[in-house]
């Protein structure tokens, strides 16, 4: 299709107009007969983001269904679950413990060795928080775990819960490997049809991709124009500098060593999904756009990606885990806490779990901080410090958890033999 050969430069494009039309028409500017060019970005980047969330479940379920199924009747799945797990892990830490380091060396919570709390308004009280809290953050580890067993699982396929669903897929999967032949040729094949029709409506969502990030992006500058972001730019840049070392440095030369694959080629094949990961702010909804670069992208299996990345989209969060630990450690040094050894270690523990824990949704790490906070004993309000850089961070931290996944499906995919992956055949499609 020709339409997908130039989608990179489409979305690129449309980020800048999208960015310029918020600036020129910021939220509440009325054009000719009163009409708002604002309602217009609302109506695309709605409709662009409603497109994904449709496709989601059902997609993620046959792609799962069908990986599992499929992948030898469930033997080498725990192989294939270690080195995934593996991944994430190494990933996330080397990601927090990169933030930690610039944020000591920075020390953007200080001025001239005084905080900056006050200036910044510390003493504000953000009654809504608490609520806005309890809605978005999965709580701890054990509550995690508990779940992600879902009771019902069709329900759970109603809500849109991720984990619990890929739990229940998995299980699914496994099983139909151990039926006996007939059942289970039967149950492969409606699977797979299912997927291949799921595959299908989901590239003609990615068709208008352009069109609902240039809504998105509207939106975003549109609501908050650049001025929120001015006395919070030392802190951002730390967590921006650490984001970009982390994408550009740390995770290319995993691709290079392990994997033994050109980094640089992966980057160009993944540029549409990472740029609707920057502008949807959630890797959940970019999961589509992910899956289809990977597999018809970079030549990565179905048994593979599927199992890797809709795991990935809900655990494996190297930008969210790096940008907890930067805010939690801002936060303390604005107050003049000053956090000695043990309470950074406290920190990098809590922000690897609250990226695991974090749902793959716009603002989902800003709330799960407060796990952080409370781990060491800081103020919950200090998270009202950082409210007015969050999107752009989001963005920014989004667009490196989904890259970090995806350089997780290529480096599992090789280690499994797959020759084909990111070779002059597969990629650039
Ligand atoms: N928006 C991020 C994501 O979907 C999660 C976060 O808020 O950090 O990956």
């Amino acid at each position: 299709m020709r339409l997908r050969h130039n989608l990179p430069l489409q979305i690129l494009i449309a980020l800048v107009l999208g960015t310029g039309a918020g600036l020129l028409w910021p939220q509440g500017h009325a054009l000719i007969g009163g009409w708002q060019p604002y309602s217009l970005f609302d109506f695309l980047g709605t409709l662009f983001l409603r497109g994904l969330r449709m496709v989601i479940v059902p997609l993620i379920a046959g792609s799962i269904i069908t990986g599992v199924a499929g992948a030898g009747q469930g033997s080498g799945l725990g192989r294939l679950f270690t080195k995934t797990f593996a991944w994430y892990v190494t990933t996330s830490l080397l990601a927090i413990l990169l933030g930690l380091l610039l944020v000591n060396l920075i020390q953007p919570g200080l001025q001239h060795g005084v905080a900056v709390g006050p200036r910044l308004g510390l003493t504000l009280q953000d009654a809504d928080l608490a609520a806005k809290l309890q809605d978005k953050s999965t709580g701890d580890l054990v509550g995690i775990i508990q779940r992600m067993v879902p009771v019902n699982p069709v329900a759970a396929a109603a809500d849109g819960q991720m984990l619990p669903l890929i739990f229940f897929c998995l299980l699914f999967g496994i099983a139909i490997g151990k039926l006996d032949p007939e059942h289970r040729a039967s149950q492969l094949r409606f699977w797979e049809s299912l997927f291949a029709v799921m595959m299908r409506i989901t590239g003609w969502v990615i068709l208008t991709a352009p069109l609902g990030i240039f809504g998105l992006m509207a939106k975003v500058t549109a609501t908050s124009g650049f001025a929120a972001f001015a006395p919070l730019l030392k802190y951002a840049l730390t967590v921006l500098a650490a984001l970009v070392l982390h994408a550009v440095i740390t995770l290319p030369l995993l691709v290079r060593t392990i994997g033994r694959l050109p980094a640089g080629r992966h980057a160009r094949t993944m540029l549409p999904a990472l740029l609707t990961a920057f502008s949807t702010r959630s890797s959940s909804a970019t999961l589509p756009l992910t899956m289809d670069r990977i597999e018809n992208g970079a030549g990565v299996s179905n048994r593979v990606s599927s199992f890797v990345l809709p795991l990935g989209a809900t655990i494996n969060m190297d930008g969210t885990a790096l940008y907890e630990c930067v805010a939690a450690l801002f936060i303390a040094q604005a107050y003049g806490v000053h956090l000695g050894f043990g309470a950074q270690f406290v920190v990098v523990l809590t922000a690897l779990l609250a990226s695991i824990g974090a749902a793959g949704i716009p603002a989902a790490g800003l709330v799960m901080i407060t796990i952080i906070l409370d781990a060491v004993g800081l103020p919950l309000e200090g998270i009202a410090l950082i409210l007015a850089v969050d999107p752009v961070l989001d963005m920014c931290r989004t667009a490196v958890n989904v890259w970090s996944d995806s350089c997780g499906a290529v480096v599992v995919a090789r280690s499994e033999g797959e020759a084909g992956v990111l070779s002059n055949k597969s990629s650039n499609k």
